[in-house]
């Protein structure tokens, strides 16, 4: 059996959000207070969670991501890697972390099986991390990315690229790919932070393509990109860069994923509303064929398309990430 919506796209990634709470307050994806937070009691357990990827990966899911919030709020997070990585069909698992308590945990997720890590890091440059994190981290969030390389962990890095951020600073990261190989994939600014998103301060990622272009030769990766959110490009002397640009350059035709909120609710796609509601199911102890239904007819409500318009003035008032699970 096969989820697959009505575009004929088949899903085989899923991101799974284990918290909405945060210990950043990074200034394009939340306001510095004043946030609102769902009610403890209506996250899922890990044993709930388990229960719904073996499903989905029944159904044909073979990646799972786990983010948030910040998914290290978690301290027993390696528990849940544990719990996942032995369910039939799930072939890769994953983390997005923002890294500041990655010290702490990088063995026992070792341990656990996990082994891919990709770390949120703005900028090298400390005080505009601290600005664009409102967390003064950076040399902490060093140490965590360190700690997880020296454990054996594959780590990429994600940058939101921001028309604030000094162009030298993106382009400082392709030399980290270069001495260090470790990647970093740009990504556009998009509408998920309420008020604080505007047209103007979205920096196309073309833009950024060409200034690391002109410091470095990029050649496009041989790798086929697939359902991969990121355009790869080789680094001259070594390592790779990504860029995602879900605005300017969407790549919708080819989406295979969906993302499981910690309130249980499945969404369809980042932008839009179309969502199935998991949590009564659970709650009610169905079987599992009864779910297996619902999944299989509702992820034919999934969209074309993220229908992404500039002059919406829903841009100002849709979900945050952090709820939906970046
Ligand atoms: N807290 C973790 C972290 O920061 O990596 C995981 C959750 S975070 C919501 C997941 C990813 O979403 C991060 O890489 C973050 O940079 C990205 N993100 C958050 N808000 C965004 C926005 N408005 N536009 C683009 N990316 C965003
Ligand atoms: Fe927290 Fe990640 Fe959002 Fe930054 S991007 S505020 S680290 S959830």
């Amino acid at each position: 059996m096969q989820l697959i919506d009505s575009f004929g796209r088949e899903i085989h990634s899923l991101r799974v959000s284990v918290t909405d709470r945060c210990n950043f307050r990074c200034t394009y994806c939340m306001p510095p207070e004043g946030i609102e937070l769902l009610p403890r009691a209506h996250f899922l357990t890990y044993e709930q969670m388990t229960r719904l990827v073996g499903i989905l990966a029944r159904l044909g899911v073979r990646k799972v991501r786990l983010t948030g919030g910040e998914p290290l709020l978690r301290k027993d997070l390696a528990e849940l890697v544990a719990m996942l990585r032995p369910l039939p069909g799930i072939e890769d698992i994953s983390l997005t972390t923002n890294g500041y308590h990655l010290t702490e945990y990088a063995q026992a997720l070792w341990d656990a099986g996990l082994r891919r890590i990709n770390v949120s890091l703005d900028s090298l440059d400390k005080a505009h991390f601290h600005a664009v994190t409102r967390v003064d981290a950076f040399d902490r969030v060093w140490q965590g990315i360190e700690a997880a390389i020296a454990t054996g962990f594959r780590v990429k890095l994600n940058a939101v690229a921001l028309k604030e951020t000094p162009m030298d600073d993106m382009v400082a990261f392709a030399g980290l790919a270069k001495s260090r190989g470790i990647e970093t994939r740009f990504i556009e600014f998009m509408p998920l932070c309420g008020q604080g998103w505007e047209p103007d301060k979205v920096l196309p990622i073309a833009m950024v393509r060409e200034a690391v272009g002109r410091a470095f030769r990029l050649d496009p990766d041989e790798i086929a990109r697939g359902s991969s959110v990121a355009e790869t490009y080789r680094v001259e002397g070594g390592g790779r860069v990504g860029f995602i640009g879900s605005l300017t350059e969407p790549f919708c035709e080819h989406c295979d994923r969906v993302r499981l909120g910690v309130d249980g609710r499945l969404q369809l796609c980042l932008f839009r509303d179309e969502s199935l509601e998991l949590r009564p199911f659970l709650e009610h102890h169905a079987p599992d064929e009864e779910i297996i239904n619902y999944l299989m007819s509702g992820v034919k409500l999934k969209a074309a398309g993220h229908g992404f318009r500039w002059d919406d003035p829903r841009n100002q008032s849709r979900p945050n990430i952090r709820s939906i699970g970046g």
